[in-house]
């Protein structure tokens, strides 16, 4: 249950009865707590000290439309997505921060295309320690050169908690990788920052299970969380990961957080990237994350699924109808 405490209860009272009801306690405007979802009705000698209480079936809560019907808002520099905007938010880069002249050529591609968001890894989660793990703290500094030189937000991904510091401070939106959507260090830890974060869903995972890791992250006092579906693993090896669509019809009427899409790593090769980003937007969504970079063949990560820059622009280009016939427009 979620309970929103009149402002006429004071902190200590608020732990008081925070401890009563085993409850998490978020401390804004508002003191909210979050109680496990077994709790149904509200103890009678609590309803004068209470402005609102919201009772919910499973351990989806902040997370769910039933506490809040309008999907979250959420503003990247000047733009918005959720609330009442129908933004599709485009971001795009290589998988992987590589050198400097590459992710120039990024930046500036980006700029070309009018893509509001960079995107590039530095502390890659590569499945085999012998892989190029990433450029680290310089790929952040080249990053912040970026933003700062072309006027683009960034978006980097979060390993382990060795470096969540770092990318918090250099990044505009905090990615935390599908293999760490586990990792309570690290989504607690994004939970107290004041950046949006864009959770990928482990590809293992359930939907239940996503949305509860996204749960530690809005119960930590961080209402900007937008969900990742990037594919998830099935019996099927022909394709990467096997791109969850029904997921996704699910994540948008049961919650009210932006949802972004990644095809790239579903798919795991760029052949079919083009259709399954054109189905993605048809779906409605908040976003699209595309693996781009100027030579994908000699890419230090992923070379397989990347879109060279033609490519990008010819989908890109596609996708403004696409948007326009599902009441929505790219930014
Ligand atoms: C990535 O975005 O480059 C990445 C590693 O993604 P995922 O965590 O979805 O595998
Ligand atoms: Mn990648």
């Amino acid at each position: 249950m979620i309970i929103h405490l009149k402002n006429t209860v004071a902190e200590e009272e608020a732990q008081r009865i925070a401890e009563e009801l085993q409850a998490i306690l978020i401390a804004k405007e508002e003191i909210v707590l979050v109680t496990p979802s077994k709790l149904q009705e509200l103890p009678a000698h609590l309803t004068s000290k209470v402005s609102k209480a919201v009772a919910v079936p499973n351990d989806i809560q902040l997370a769910s439309k039933l506490y809040m019907n309008e999907t979250r808002s959420i503003t990247i520099g000047d733009t918005t997505i959720g609330g009442s905007s129908n933004n599709t938010l485009m971001i795009t880069g290589p998988c992987s921060v590589e050198n400097e002249e590459q992710i120039e050529k990024a930046a500036k591609f980006c700029v070309e295309q009018g893509v509001k968001v960079l995107r590039a890894g530095c502390y890659k989660p590569r499945t085999s320690p012998y892989s190029f793990q990433g450029l680290g703290l310089q790929g952040l500094k080249l990053l912040a050169k970026m933003r700062d030189k072309y006027g683009l937000k960034i978006i980097t991904e979060v390993r382990d908690a060795s470096h969540v510091d770092d990318v918090i401070e250099y990044t505009d939106i905090i990615q935390i990788g599908a293999k760490a959507m586990y990792d309570h260090g690290i989504l607690r830890r994004c939970g107290e920052a004041r950046k949006p974060v864009l959770l990928k869903r482990g590809f293992g995972s359930t939907l239940q299970e996503f949305v509860q890791a996204a749960e530690f992250i809005l119960s930590g006092g961080n209402d900007e969380v937008i969900l990742c579906e990037r594919g998830i693993r099935t019996f099927e090896t022909n394709t990467r990961f096997t791109l969850d669509l029904c997921g996704v019809a699910f994540l948008k009427e049961k919650t009210n957080l932006p949802v972004i899409l990644d095809p790239s790593h579903a798919m795991g090769y760029a052949y079919g990237v083009p259709d399954l980003a054109r189905a993605c937007v048809a779906m409605g969504i908040e976003g699209l994350l595309i693996e781009s970079h100027p030579t994908p063949k000699e890419a230090w990560s992923d070379a397989a699924q990347q879109l060279n820059f033609d490519e990008y622009a010819e989908l890109l280009a596609s996708l403004k109808s696409v948007a326009q016939a599902v009441g929505r427009k790219l930014v």
